[in-house]
């Protein structure tokens, strides 16, 4: 699932393509997403506009018009690629932008799990994905969000996913953040010490930053490439995730995995309390 490193790097190589030019051509199936999409809103709303940014909030992507902005999230499984017109299509192609230079900004989504919705540009902020988003955190106070969640008695790795306490982050880099931290992922919030909670949001920040100047992070089972088609290189340095069975990095010992609602958590028993 793409989080705050994959999407950074998709806005990064989406922008150059998409700011500036004006949409020439709207080609939308009506197919049932998390959210979207619906093609009559796209042909009325978008066709003819001219992008005049690419944003990230969080995991969205919003791309703004002169009337209208279009608001995207990949899911699970979403792609935004770069192609030619001539490129043969991806199965899962629903939504297929063309620009005036002549390159297409096509969304992919096989398990249906995305967004991608047209809306006012004063409704943007009220939209229920946006509306409560907590503070990116690459560029926001990620301390003061980790102690104004600090009661909760919640495992760690459920208040990290949340993402009305941070924006953008998900379940690798809260395992992996967790991890650089020494932090248990079921520990509760209440329960870690002020020091300890510093400590983890450099340990957000940093393994963030690492993953984004990697180009993000692609699993063995393939799922997120930029839109040029490049994988990313942080799945080199994943500590935990991913890692059952492996040794701890530190200390030699077996990282394990458990579930935690329905996401599997990793973590070394004995380097993370
Ligand atoms: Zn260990």
């Amino acid at each position: 699932m793409p989080e705050l490193p994959e999407v950074e790097t998709v806005r990064r190589s989406l922008e150059p393509h998409m700011v500036g030019s004006r949409v020439v051509e709207v080609e939308a199936r009506a197919v049932k997403l998390r959210e979207g999409i619906r093609p009559a809103d796209w042909h009325r709303r978008l066709l003819g506009t001219r992008v005049t940014a690419l944003e990230r909030r969080g995991k969205y992507l919003i791309a703004k018009g002169e009337r209208a902005a279009a608001l995207f999230h990949l899911g699970m499984s979403g792609r935004m690629v770069l192609r030619r017109p001539a490129e043969p299509r991806a199965p899962h192609t629903h939504l297929v932008l063309r620009f005036d230079h002549g390159i297409e900004v096509r969304f992919i989504d096989p398990r249906r799990f995305g967004v991608a919705v047209v809306l006012d540009l004063d409704r943007l902020d009220a939209h229920p994905g946006l509306a409560r988003l907590g503070p990116d955190p690459l560029g926001g106070d990620v301390e003061g969000a980790l102690q104004a969640a600090g009661r909760s008695r919640s495992p760690i790795r459920s208040v990290l996913l949340d993402q009305t306490v941070l924006a953008g982050i998900g379940n690798i880099y809260a395992n992996e953040a967790l991890s650089r931290a020494g932090i248990s992922p079921l520990r509760r919030a209440s329960a870690i010490a002020p020091r300890r909670v510093r400590a983890l949001a450099e340990a957000i920040r940093a393994v963030l930053t690492e993953a984004l100047e990697a180009g993000g992070t692609t699993l063995r089972d393939g799922g997120f490439v930029s839109a040029e088609g490049d994988g990313g290189y942080f799945a080199v340095k994943l500590e935990v995730y991913g890692r059952a069975g492996e040794p701890c990095l530190r200390c030699g010992g077996t990282i394990v995995r458990r579930a935690l609602t329905g996401r599997s958590v990793f973590y070394c028993p004995r380097c993370q309390r």
